[in-house]
């Protein structure tokens, strides 16, 4: 039997965390983690219902047992065993008897997709509801319809999980998905796919940054973690938050709320010489955990990754975004693009021109023609261009941009004339954070 490749390895964990009925709270989540804690080192946070995160309430924590509605015939429709869209999450425990017109009110469906199951919450509104397809809605005859619904809302927590990898530096690399959306494939069950994997690579060797790689659900989640974190996020250089990375679109970058920071300088860098097709698009007040991570009052260095931009697939926040929707070739793709994006972070480094007076003689320190690889006139080109842009203020990345010369050879070069003694790299600058 052969093994399989790294991208059907990624497809088989996305196939043990789509079927778990996940929301904010509950044990959905805490299952999620311990799959996930199976492959990394993960610290569990439990932060209790009641518990303030700035303007927001961790709310009752729910957990739902079973759901369903009995038609007059007898039959079943809407069982959570069957879909777990078909509750709306959070749905108040009830077991009663409606007539058509009644349960009408809390059904819901997409008549614009009659085949599909939406996607519904109703964290903050107590309710109970239930999500069909259009076309099974439609067709059900008048008559008295028993409703159950087996959940709970009850004081306890709110979950989430942290990976941390320490590096040679106190700066840190914050990564973060959200773990909140039960049975959506690309729209989460991605995401946590991508960063366990990620999580994994990081902790595989030595490292300039460390990485926080948290694994919280949206809004609430990062900010509770925002809450727990507010005196270490000076620490944080670069950010990416990280999730639909297994659709068919090009990789996206959406840059952070100020769109000048050195993540929003790096991605693009990495993904235009990955791929062509990539998207940079502008920060906007829509969407993911950067929403929290990027609001004034932390204005953290954050950008984000994803192939598809929010609902901007046709399967989003329904039955259809499965696991069909998430190929391994681009789950492959997607981490591929991360770990290139890490490595540019970490050789992101400025030197300076020790001997800036005119070139330095390279023949006689044996630099001269003496270098590896495939293209001995591209090393000695990468060479050149490293030794008339380190004034201190020119990265290694900036460099690779104007020589359109890979990072690997610029880096290789800068190496080897600093063994020369022809460099000197900067100190880290203080962390960006704050700075105005
Ligand atoms: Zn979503």
């Amino acid at each position: 039997m052969s093994a399989s490749s790294p991208g059907e390895q990624l497809h088989a964990f996305a196939e043990r965390l789509y079927p778990i009925c996940r929301s904010i709270t509950g044990n959905g989540v805490r299952r999620t983690l311990r799959i996930i804690g199976e492959r990394i080192p993960l610290s569990i946070n439990e932060v209790p219902s009641g518990s303030e995160a700035f303007d927001w309430e961790v709310p009752l924590e729910w957990n739902i047992e079973d759901a369903w509605i009995e038609a007059p015939d007898g039959n079943r429709l809407a069982e959570l065993g069957r879909h777990n869209l078909h509750i709306v999450s959070y749905s108040e425990p009830i077991r009663a008897t409606v007539d058509l017109a009644a349960l009408r009110h809390h059904l819901h469906t997409l008549p614009a997709k009659p085949d599909l199951i939406p996607y519904r919450t109703s964290y903050y509104r107590r309710q109970w509801g239930f999500c069909l397809s259009h076309r099974d809605a439609e067709a059900l005859e008048p008559g008295k319809y028993h409703v159950v619904v087996e959940s709970s809302l009850a004081p306890g927590s709110l979950t989430y999980g942290e990976c941390f990898v320490p590096g040679r530096s106190t700066q840190e690399v914050v990564l973060f998905t959200h773990v909140c959306h039960p049975s959506l494939a690309n729209d989460n069950t991605s995401g946590m796919t991508i960063a366990t994997e990620l999580a994994a690579w990081l902790a595989s060797e030595p490292r300039r940054f460390g990485y926080r790689i948290v694994f919280a659900p949206g809004t609430i989640g990062s900010l509770c973690w925002l809450r727990n974190n507010e005196h270490g996020l000076k620490r944080i250089r670069h950010g990416l938050v990280i999730g639909l990375l297994g659709d068919p679109q090009p990789l996206t970058y959406k840059q952070s709320r100020r769109g000048n920071r050195d993540v929003d300088r790096i991605v693009p860098f990495v993904l235009r010489n990955l791929d062509a097709s990539s998207r940079v698009i502008p920060f906007e007040p829509y969407g993911y955990d950067e929403r929290q991570l990027c609001s004034p009052g932390f204005d953290l260095p954050v950008g984000r990754l994803t192939r598809a931009v929010n609902d901007g697939y046709p399967e989003y926040h329904t039955s259809a975004d499965d696991l069909s929707l998430v190929t391994p070739g681009k789950l492959e793709e997607s981490l591929e693009a991360l770990k290139q994006i890490v490595t540019a972070l970490e050789d992101d480094v400025r030197y300076i021109n020790m001997c800036p007076k005119g070139e330095p003689q390279l023949g006689k320190r044996g630099l001269y023609g003496s270098m590896g690889g495939s293209s001995p006139a591209d090393a000695q080109r990468a060479m050149l261009w490293v030794l008339s842009q380190s004034d201190g203020h020119t990265s290694l990345v900036d460099i690779s941009a104007k020589a359109d010369l890979p990072l690997a050879s610029i880096k290789q070069a800068a190496t080897q004339l600093e063994a020369a003694g022809l460099l000197k790299q900067q100190e880290d600058p203080a962390p960006p954070a704050n700075e105005q």
